[in-house]
């Protein structure tokens, strides 16, 4: 079986913790925020490459792109320094049919406000634990996920969540303090999936859970492309009868 391609682009979160003094981020993630992430998926099913802020002109080009089936965008601090040109190159890949994955703080990354088209904002409060309930079990994301799961410390993302009517919402997110969150919510855009999945804050070994790693691999087989356009032309065509 053809192996999948995964690309994940997240930013330094221990340079960005060291900056700041902080030492939670460090003792979650000791190697970084990719080798956590790309734990999730095993090495039989999946091909994963690295990009990051730092050399996003060299990891994410047209030719990486088009070679990728599905962009995982951990993104927090430096959602301003994407390029512009380069979230219009993603959008653009999505609609020929690369899967996109955005997870937790890009809820407000330049691609993915680019491919819902609302202003992606929420309401947040530092750490809480969370329930996650699985809403659409009949959903490919949710395969082998428990009817819910608790995680035991995480950011508060609280609704209202301005995007637009999902297609699905596959997680609904309960926090201790009362608040609500649609927590993974898909889109289809052209030929492409695009899925948001909240939790993931760098301060909590988030995506060292099982049950987080496997939502994480459900959703690059599901939104792993079909069907991919070569471009995105509008050609003449020929009578059919
Ligand atoms: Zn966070």
């Amino acid at each position: 079986m053809k192996k999948i391609n995964i690309l994940i682009y997240t930013e330094d979160v221990l340079k960005d913790a060291a900056l700041r003094g902080n030492e939670l981020t460090p003792k979650a993630y000791p190697n970084g925020l990719h080798a956590g992430i790309a734990g999730a998926f095993d090495s039989e099913k999946y091909n994963v490459r690295a990009a990051g802020i730092d050399n996003i002109r060299e990891t994410i080009t047209p030719e990486i792109l088009a070679d990728t089936d599905v962009l995982f965008w951990w993104g927090h601090c430096h959602h301003h320094e994407v390029p512009d040109d380069i979230a219009e190159l993603v959008v653009r890949e999505v609609n020929k049919g690369m899967g996109f994955v955005a997870l937790h703080s890009a809820h407000i990354a330049k691609p993915f406000l680019r491919l819902i088209g609302t202003s992606g904002s929420l309401s947040w409060r530092l750490n809480d634990s969370e329930i996650v309930w699985t809403a659409a079990p009949y959903h490919p994301i949710a395969a082998g996920i428990p009817t819910h799961f608790k995680l035991p410390n995480e950011e508060i993302y609280s609704e209202p969540f301005d995007i637009p009517a999902p297609e699905d919402t596959v997680f609904i997110g309960w926090f201790s303090q009362g608040m609500v969150f649609r927590s993974g919510v898909t889109y289809r855009r052209g030929y492409g999936k695009v899925f948001y999945f909240q939790p993931g804050h760098e301060e909590y070994p988030i995506y060292y859970d099982e049950t987080i790693r496997q939502i994480l691999s459900n959703a690059a087989g599901w939104a792993a492309p079909q069907a991919r356009r070569d471009n995105l032309n509008c050609p003449n065509v020929e009578p059919v009868v």
